[in-house]
């Protein structure tokens, strides 16, 4: 559930995600993330419209996540990307028949031990190296170590050994993935031996779409899944070109009211009337997911066209400049994110806002979708 009550709204197209899906290649290739609530577009809905689209695999961020799955009757693998922290953990991860994470020596016995306790017989495992992301799992020289203790626990059986690229989608470091590619095959060879079934998987969303591909076994997307395309602003962005963004987001107009030259509005009066305008005020603001550095800087579409929001982005409303479009009236749609767009007009897209805000089209989808009550269609 979001966490308030507004009259904006998050609008996810599950088509378009379908349609994302088939475009990143055939499911056995592939382990859709749908961690972080399916980066704020809704574990469950997500989870449903990708195994429509044949999704055979999911990755997620908990087993709480998991659970959530098999509770709504999903029987894909599920592998948790952030592994069990907790006995409790470990006992949902097994009783639900997830894939768990091992990313350091305890978790074997951990595993063993919940596996065990279940009597659920072999319990499949993702092995996680570190190939130079710095974050989870064992590096390539602890390979034979791993090899070693998993052999003294014949109940976990390898399923996956995984790896995740820091730079894949950053032509400028192709010497470092490649780097890290290698560092995995170093990490597979050592496993393969014993484990000769082991699937690797290695790729995000721009090793599925870029060269890295051929090196990345079973992909892992996630941005691209929801319409990102990791390459934005790079020589390789037409790799990503004829993905769609499934989230769009609106909040209606509450008032259409004039603002003559000179009069300012909003807090800190940081925007003053250069002439006689109209002014719509709309039901949007940070407490949605409309960032307040925002302010003054991007014009959102209404009625197809663009429209500039002026003055500072209050809580929960903030201001356009409608004098451009005489029609507007309180009750319209302002879209914040995507919207029917007159020819020649763009809606505003979830890269452009990042870029605006100094980050990554990911954290703006998570916190929109996270803040906003979602309607499918
Ligand atoms: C989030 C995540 C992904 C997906 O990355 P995208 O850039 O969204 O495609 C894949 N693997 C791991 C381990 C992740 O944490």
């Amino acid at each position: 559930m979001p966490c308030t009550f507004t009259p904006a709204f998050c609008r996810i197209d599950l088509a378009a995600l379908r349609r994302n899906f088939r475009r990143l290649g055939p499911a056995e290739e592939l382990m859709p993330v749908i961690k972080s609530d399916a980066y704020g577009h809704g574990l469950l809905p997500v989870a449903a419209a990708l195994a429509d689209a044949g999704a055979l695999r999911f990755a997620v961020g908990t087993a709480s996540e998991g659970l959530a799955l098999r509770r709504a009757g999903f029987g894909q693998e599920i592998v948790p990307l952030m592994g069990c922290l907790t006995p409790e953990d470990w006992r949902v991860a097994v009783a639900s028949g997830l894939t768990p994470l091992i990313a350091g020596f305890d978790d074997i016995a951990a595993a063993a031990a919940a596996a065990r306790a279940c009597g659920a017989g072999v319990l499949p495992v993702a092995l996680k190296c570190d190939s130079g992301m710095g974050r989870l799992g064992f590096t390539p020289d602890e390979a034979p170590e791993l090899v070693a203790r998993l052999r003294a626990h014949p109940v976990l059986a390898p399923r996956f050994a995984l790896s995740h690229l820091s730079s894949v989608d950053m032509p400028d470091e192709d010497a470092y993935t490649d780097m890290q590619a290698g560092r995995f095959a170093r990490f597979l060879e050592a496993l393969r031996d014993i484990f000769p079934g082991i699937l690797p998987s290695l790729g995000n969303s721009a090793a599925t779409l870029g060269p890295a591909r051929a090196q990345s076994g079973i992909c892992r997307p996630g941005l691209a899944l929801y319409g990102g395309n990791p390459f934005t602003g790079t020589e390789r962005e037409p790799l990503g070109h004829g993905l769609e963004w499934a989230m769009s987001v609106a909040a209606p107009i509450l008032a259409v009211h004039p603002l003559r030259a000179g009069e300012s509005l909003s807090y800190g009066r940081i925007f003053t009337a250069p002439k006689d305008m109209r002014v719509a005020v709309v039901a949007a603001g940070y407490a949605t997911g409309y960032a307040r550095a925002l302010s003054g800087r991007v014009s959102l579409l209404v009625r197809g066209r663009r429209a500039p929001q002026v003055g500072r982005v209050c809580m929960s409303m903030l201001m356009l400049d409608v004098s451009e479009l005489p029609d507007v009236a309180a009750g319209d749609l302002a879209w914040v994110l995507g919207g029917p767009a007159e020819p020649g007009q763009r809606p505003v897209d979830a890269q452009e806002l990042a870029q605006l805000l100094d980050t990554i089209p990911y954290e703006v989808l998570c916190l929109m979708g996270g803040l906003n009550p979602r309607v499918y269609a």
